[in-house]
């Protein structure tokens, strides 16, 4: 035998309707047999009732016909027949009648048809004998005396008691029928009230016990699986509703315990995998509140997981510049991380975080930079080396060719002229001084990588005297320049580091002359200044060469620059004007550059002409 929860459920509640719209239809079938009863009996209530009025006719009928007969034997007038005959007449068709209505009752037509003979027993022997004696003995003859006799009591009279009892009995069975009858409408209307308040009392009672059985049946059941899948929708993974039925609501309640299992399955297989990743992952709520935090963004924090859940994020991890993470122990580390928001539709409801701690790389970074930082550096000093090198075989050149020219002219016996050595003299100073120039460039360059200071050694020195000699000495090492001084300083006496502000100048001229690969015109000027109450010698040399890109400019006194039109192509090692500026910035001074490529250039150092502006030996 299958359980109810077995059943289907279409078949349960069509069946609790089935039987119910049953019960009501038995009601209506049982009300409406009643009420046709119920008519029935009326019928018959009301043919009898007519019965008894005609039956109540016919003998009133009878009653006119004595009465008749009577007041014709009295008054001898054949006139007084007439309430006699029209009784008669009446008295047959009504007897038809009452034959007629009661025709399906053989025993009460038998009644009346004894009646009808009693009465026709009557006429013939009672009233049609005496109505022929008195006619005979004529209107005013006195009534015979054996008449009389034969009315008041003979068998005449008797006749007539007999027809009559018989009609009275006949109208009192009917009157009990009637009676009878009436009883048993009222005890049918009666049934059909019982019957109705029981049938529906039962009805109702069916119902609710169905209703109730129904709703233990489905209503429970849908209401368990209800909360069960709630719960598993909460996160309660190991909840299960567990109804074992056969119907549609066992079936959903196996689907959604597969759902929970496989559910469960899968939030394992990816816990499994977020533990098991190597970065940090935090799922945040809308407000930054960690909703998830994998095993990784714990161990990397310092915190357990459980800690983590429910705190602001970035207020706990990110407490001072971005890119650094604070674990819980007050240590922090370096930090790169991606934020990607979770959207429901268009709105963010919260957002993932990713992170991973680089500080071991951003280590490796660093070092990796300073290794690189000083294999740049040590193969810009060996440029440097290289282009000094090469700066200094050209003076050395020139001084090993005098000295060959020497030999030579001596060997051969042509000794040189006095002019002649002095000019050899000349070129030989000038070489060894620009080689000294060159050296005290590098001393300087390396001292001021070592993060010392100048040593100045501040003597007075007439910037004008010094431009036109080293103008000079440039003029003679290149032919194809005119190198121009132009001096209207009336006063141009510092007390300056000479033998440094030579190199200044002899840099900046041997500049004009290497970036002016053409040759033209270098101009050397010499003014000086005033500028509130203080004098200042301004040099300025000017050239028309290759000039400088304009976003070279700003880089171009730091150690090492060359400008882009230059590097490789004209030999340099960029230390002459980053020492320039060291040097006359040191004398309190300063020196700039205006330029446009393919035009030419215009260096301008001013330096101050008071003693005391010049530190006897910096700091
Ligand atoms: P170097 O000349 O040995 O390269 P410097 O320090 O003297 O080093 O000059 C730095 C750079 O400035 C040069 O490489 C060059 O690009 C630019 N420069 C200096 N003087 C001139 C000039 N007169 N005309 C054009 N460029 C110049």
């Amino acid at each position: 035998m299958r359980r109810l929860a077995d059943l289907p459920l279409g078949w349960k509640l069509h069946g609790a309707f089935a039987l119910v719209v049953l019960i009501l239809l038995a009601l209506s079938g049982v009300a409406l047999e009643t009420v046709a009863a119920n008519q029935r009996e009326a019928a018959a209530v009301e043919r009898t009732e007519r019965v008894i009025g005609q039956a109540n006719a016919a003998l009133s009928s009878l009653v006119d016909m004595e009465t008749g007969f009577r007041g014709y034997l009295i008054a001898g007038q054949s006139d007084y027949l007439e309430p006699y005959t029209s009784g008669r007449t009446r008295f047959e068709l009504q007897m038809a009648r009452l034959i007629r209505e009661t025709a399906d009752d053989p025993a009460q037509v038998a009644r009346w048809q004894e009646i009808e003979r009693g009465a026709m027993a009557w006429e013939a022997q009672t009233v049609e004998p005496a109505i022929a004696q008195r006619r005979t003995a004529g209107p005013d003859a006195p009534i015979p005396p054996d008449v009389v006799a034969r009315i008041r009591d003979g068998d005449g009279k008797a006749q007539f008691d007999r027809v009559r009892l018989l009609f009275d009995q006949a109208i009192a069975d009917q009157q009990a029928t009637l009676a009878a009858r009436t009883g048993e409408a009222a005890d049918a209307n009666a049934r059909l009230r019982t019957t109705l308040a029981v049938g529906s009392a039962l009805g109702v009672l069916l119902a609710l016990a169905l209703a109730a059985a129904l709703s233990r049946d489905v209503v429970r059941a849908v209401g368990q699986l209800a909360a069960a899948a709630g719960r598993v929708a909460g996160g309660h993974l190991d909840e299960r509703v567990g109804l074992r039925r056969g119907d549609e609501i066992g079936r959903a309640a196996a689907a959604v315990d597969r759902m929970a299992d496989e559910l469960r399955q899968l939030i394992g297989e990816r816990d499994r995998i977020l533990a098991s990743v190597g970065d940090g992952i935090v799922r945040l709520d809308a407000e930054g509140g960690v909703q998830f935090a994998n095993a990784a963004a714990a161990r990397m924090l310092g915190y357990e997981v459980d800690e983590l859940i429910g705190q602001p994020f970035w207020e706990v991890v990110q407490r001072g510049s971005e890119g650094v993470f604070w674990r819980r122990d007050g240590t922090t580390f370096q930090v790169e991380l991606t934020s990607a928001p979770v959207l429901e539709g268009e709105r963010v409801v919260g957002a993932v975080v990713d992170f991973r701690d680089v500080s071991e790389r951003e280590q490796l970074r660093a070092e990796q930079v300073a290794r690189t930082g000083a294999e740049v550096a040590l193969r810009e000093r060996n440029d440097v080396l290289a282009a000094v090198s090469h700066d200094l075989k050209t003076p050395l050149t020139s001084v090993r060719g005098i000295s060959q020219l020497l030999a030579r002219r001596l060997t051969i016996g042509d000794p040189p002229t006095r002019e002649e050595v002095l000019e050899w003299a000349a070129r030989i100073q000038d070489a060894s001084a620009r080689m000294t120039r060159l050296l005290d460039d590098l001393l300087d360059a390396s001292r001021l990588q070592a993060g010392h200071a100048l040593d100045l050694r501040p003597v007075p020195t007439d910037l004008a005297e010094l431009a036109a000699r080293l103008a000079s000495e440039c003029q003679r090492q290149s032919s194809a320049h005119n190198v121009r001084v132009e001096c209207t300083a009336k006063r141009a006496i510092g007390y300056w580091d000479s033998a440094r502000l030579e190199r200044v100048v002899a840099n900046l001229l041997s500049n004009a002359v290497k970036y002016s690969p053409d040759g033209g015109e270098v101009v050397v000027r010499v003014r000086s200044e005033d500028v509130g109450d203080r004098a200042w010698a301004v040099l300025s040399i000017l050239d028309h060469g290759v000039g400088i890109p304009a976003a070279d400019l700003p880089h171009l006194f730091e150690p090492y620059f060359r400008a882009g039109n230059v590097a490789g192509a004209i030999p340099g090692h960029g230390l002459g004007l980053a020492g320039a500026r060291r040097i006359v910035e040191q004398h309190g001074g300063a020196i700039d550059v205006e330029s446009v490529e393919g035009f030419g250039s215009t260096f301008t150092v001013r330096l101050p002409m008071d003693a005391s502006a010049v530190p006897a030996t910096a700091a």
